[in-house]
């Protein structure tokens, strides 16, 4: 897998691509980071990046030229190969990050640690010129309801979400089956309907997908805090009856809006 980030400042990313899983993948060869500086696509004097927006209104807004002229740079010989526009070079994504895109979910991280190569680009100022969300990116992205003051963070999330999905990023393979938004927590939120309104007489509970189950380390007291007594048991099948009615509960106090009452 190969990031290409396209941002005005490359020097953002050193700290973060450093360290824990980030930095093992890419020692393993597993992802690959290529960082692109805008400024390198300007063609005046002064690097120009950005201009003022048409319409009036505040702030500064991202030119399309060197926008474009990066990307399909970067992509220049797969796009040349198979005479197509970046936008559809097979096996790429070209992502725009954005307040306005689509939000980014876990089933949006498991789409793209199928790829094999994806673009970044990271807005800064006032946004970016529209052109470039419908004739460049291939999706217009944003990770969650709020403002920041780049894409550069946004991206960065973005590559850490995906690697952590490729298989052999993570030490314990299984350690990603189970997480919270996981293709196992979908399955097992399926599960937990019939359970539910049987022993709670509720009405049937359908979920999205569950968050994870609490976890629990030593000591077994913490300050008079006792980790529960089944996960100390040491009885497989009824830790993992606790795991699933915690997480269904650790679900509905944080995230009621992944369960679905029908
Ligand atoms: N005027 C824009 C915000 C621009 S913020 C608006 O109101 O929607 C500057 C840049 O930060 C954006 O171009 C984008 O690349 C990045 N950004 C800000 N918030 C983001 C979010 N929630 N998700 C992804 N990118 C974001």
């Amino acid at each position: 897998m190969r990031f290409d980030l396209v941002t005005i400042f490359p020097e953002f990313f050193s700290g973060p691509l450093e360290h824990g899983i980030l930095r093992r993948a890419q020692e393993a060869g597993l992802v690959e980071v290529h960082i692109q500086d805008l400024r390198e696509f300007t063609t005046d004097r002064h690097r120009t990046v950005d201009d003022r927006p048409f319409g009036g209104g505040e702030g500064m807004v991202l030119k399309p030229e060197p926008l474009f002229e990066a990307v399909e740079s970067l992509l220049g010989s797969a796009a040349a190969a198979s005479e197509r526009r970046p936008q559809h070079v097979p096996n790429t994504a070209i992502v725009l990050m954005s307040a306005a895109g689509k939000l980014f979910r876990q089933e949006t991280a498991r789409r793209y640690a199928a790829l094999e190569r994806i673009v970044l680009i990271c807005g800064r100022y006032e946004g970016v010129d529209e052109r470039v969300a419908e004739h460049l990116a291939t999706e217009e992205i944003s990770i969650g309801d709020f403002v920041l003051s780049g894409g550069e963070l946004p991206a960065m999330l973005v590559i850490d979400a995906v690697t952590r999905l490729i298989p052999g990023a993570l030490g314990n393979e299984a350690s990603s089956q189970n997480e919270s938004f996981s293709a196992m927590a979908e399955q097992i939120a399926e599960k937990v309907r019939p359970v539910q309104s049987s022993v709670a007489k509720e009405p049937p509970v359908a979920a999205t997908a569950l968050l994870d189950f609490p976890h629990y380390t030593r000591p077994a007291d913490f300050r008079g805090w006792r980790v529960p007594e089944v996960l100390i048991g040491g009885n497989h099948a009824e830790v993992a009856k606790w795991r699933r009615a915690a997480a269904l509960e650790k679900t509905r106090r944080n995230r009621p809006d992944l369960l679905l009452r029908s």
